[in-house]
């Protein structure tokens, strides 16, 4: 998400007790995720709010093992604990694949879904259970979907074959890649578990190199200290499409955990202090966004960069 995967819809609304077919058992723990595995009801749920736009969106997992400070998701986990214990659990819907072979063949022809609002399809387990990518699999054999794949993780790039048959098969996609800073101790700060940035802006490039649609959705855009190198290196992914937003940190809610060292280190990027740092924020994001304008075709911004691509 959004955004950071995208903003929110219900809390996990899906998760209920439900017909199991179990994958093969996984680990309990990956890293630092303690991994938990549950039967889901349902795998697409109706898109709402700022993916209004689309008709579903599809999470495997719910947490996230990435753990991003400003990730919204967390604040529409079950309970205080898990919301606090962002990043450090990871649900897997076992039963997703399974679920998703009742919908009849072609009965997502046409639709648009986007993968994932609130989970990370591709974060560490995913290499583990290969969930997401037996749900593609489903996808391309039996259905023609437009599909909008939302990752922060070169994992993404396993399944380049898959997006292809998708495209062969008469659907559609386009894989979104998450970059949000040049700057390393700002990934780290807010995005303590993801892969670095050059990572991600390697990986997108592989999936435009192997013939898939992609995009660098800079959601939220959260710091360049050289704008115009940072541009530079964005067009040299090869990428041709782009979406920037700004944090909202007047509403942004940040994950317990990690709050205080991202709050401090903007007021420190920024020369100010906790309380007066946000103006200064939003004058450096409309700097470095008129960078990224002139130097980038298709630069969208907000929802209406989100609308669906197809
Ligand atoms: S990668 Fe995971 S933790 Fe980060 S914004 Fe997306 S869902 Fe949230």
């Amino acid at each position: 998400m959004t955004t950071t995967h995208s903003p929110p819809q219900a809390p996990f609304p899906e998760l209920a007790p439900g017909p199991a077919e179990p994958l093969a058992v996984g680990p309990a723990r990956l890293g630092h995720a303690a991994i938990t595995y549950a039967p889901a009801r349902e795998i697409l749920t109706r898109a709402t709010g700022f993916m209004d736009a689309y008709d579903h969106t599809l999470n495997p997992y719910s947490g996230c093992s990435f753990g991003c400070a400003y990730c919204y998701a967390a604040f529409f986990s079950r309970s205080r604990q898990t919301r606090d214990d962002w990043g450090r659990w990871v649900a897997v819907k076992e039963n997703a694949a399974a679920v998703l072979s009742q919908r009849k063949p072609g009965a997502l022809d046409g639709k648009l879904i986007y993968m994932s609002s609130v989970t990370d399809p591709y974060q560490p387990i995913e290499r583990e259970l290969k969930l997401t990518r037996r749900l593609l699999e489903i996808m391309a054999d039996r259905h023609k979907p437009k599909l909008v794949v939302q990752t922060r993780s070169p994992g993404v790039t396993r399944d380049t074959d898959l997006f292809r048959r998708i495209e062969d098969n008469g659907g559609r996609v386009q894989v979104n890649m998450t970059v949000t800073t040049d700057d390393e101790d700002v990934r780290r700060a807010f995005e303590p578990f993801c892969p670095s940035n050059a990572v991600r802006m390697r990986a997108i490039g592989e999936v435009q190199a192997a013939g898939v649609e992609a995009c660098v959705t800079m959601t939220p855009l959260l710091w360049a200290n050289n704008p115009d190198a940072f541009a530079e290196s964005l067009r040299d992914t090869g990428v041709q499409k782009f979406i920037a937003q700004p944090f909202h940190f007047q509403r942004g809610k940040f994950v317990a955990s990690t709050r205080d060292a991202a709050l401090d280190l903007m007021a420190d990027k920024t020369g100010s202090d906790r309380k007066t740092f946000r103006d200064k924020y939003m004058a450096h994001y409309r700097r470095v966004f008129r960078a990224l304008q002139a130097a980038l075709p298709n630069l969208g911004e907000g929802k209406d960069g989100f609308a669906p691509p197809f």
